[in-house]
């Protein structure tokens, strides 16, 4: 994560990886969207389509993770269920949520509640928020 959030204060773009079970990082992603016009390219399926295209696989084996800067949206929470991601971890501080009104209208969590019956994934919210909790309000546009 350490990794991530120096890359997201260096290059201003949300950053998202997947790690396995030794935690060793064998994909990341940045958002995409407007460089290839591509809406759903958002730092976290970005992460996932790269760690399944390396692996050849639609379905991540079992220990593997999400890691992000910021929390997943509903895009990228559906896409961590089906693409069999075993826990996410964002770090995100929760008072710049109020700026970013449209941001996460469906929370992580409640679509991972929703979808456990799919496939069960963890959750860890709020992480390393000493790090990142400055770079939104320093970088609002
Ligand atoms: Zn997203």
């Amino acid at each position: 994560m350490t990794e991530l959030i120096q890359k997201q204060w260096t290059e201003h773009s949300i950053f998202a990886a997947v790690v396995n079970e030794k935690t060793e990082i064998i994909s990341v992603g940045r958002t995409t969207v407007s460089q290839t016009n591509d809406p759903t390219a958002h730092a976290e399926v970005n992460a996932i389509r790269s760690a399944c295209k390396l692996l050849q696989t639609d379905t991540l084996p079992a220990g593997y993770w999400l890691y992000s800067t910021f929390e997943p949206c509903p895009l990228c929470s559906s896409t961590a269920i089906w693409s069999g991601i075993d826990g996410i971890v964002y770090a995100n501080d929760p008072r710049f949520r109020g700026s970013l009104a449209d941001w996460s209208f469906i929370k992580c969590r409640t679509v991972l509640e929703q979808g456990a019956t799919i496939h069960q994934v963890k959750l860890i919210e709020n992480f390393m928020l000493n790090e990142i909790k400055n770079y939104f309000t320093r970088h609002q546009k």
